[in-house]
Parts: C-alpha cells; structure tokens; sequence
C-alpha cells in the first residue's frame, strides 16, 4: 500500500447532517445509528469530498494506516 494514500476519518463534534453520506462516491461513509459519521477505509481512497462537504468542518485526512 502506498505511503500517501490517504484515508477520512471523522473527528467529534459530528453532527450526523448526512452531507458526507452523499459527497462520497464510494459510499465509505454511513451515519452510524443517526448519531455520528464513520469511514470505512477499506473503501475510502482519500479523495476529500466528504471533507469539502461537511458544514461542521469536523472531517480530516489522515494517511492510511497511520496512528493519530
Ligand atoms: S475521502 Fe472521498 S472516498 Fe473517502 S470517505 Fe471521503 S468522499 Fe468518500
Ligand atoms: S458532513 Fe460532517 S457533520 Fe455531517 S454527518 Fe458528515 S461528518 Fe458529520
């Protein structure tokens, strides 16, 4: 696996808008149980969509695999 690819993983403060469900195209993003947002970085390739579309600003990208 690449050093630079990426994943987005979101921070707290998320306030379950869905806007990240529906920016991404991979669908590697779901809203867990109404309550917060979740990535599975197994499908997502770190592209920023889901980033550029949440008003709280709460997502980030990380490298994959990387610790925080
Ligand atoms: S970075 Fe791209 S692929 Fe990953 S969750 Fe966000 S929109 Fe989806
Ligand atoms: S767009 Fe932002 S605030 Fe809305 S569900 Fe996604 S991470 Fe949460």
């Amino acid at each position: 696996m690449p050093q630079f690819e990426k994943t987005a993983r979101v921070e707290e403060n998320c306030v379950a808008c869905g806007n990240c469900v529906k920016s991404c195209p991979l669908s590697a993003i779901t809203v867990y149980k109404g309550l917060y947002a979740l990535v599975d970085e197994n499908k997502c390739v770190g592209c920023g969509k889901c980033k550029n579309a949440c008003p709280a600003g709460v997502i980030e990208l990380y490298p994959k695999g990387g610790v925080l």
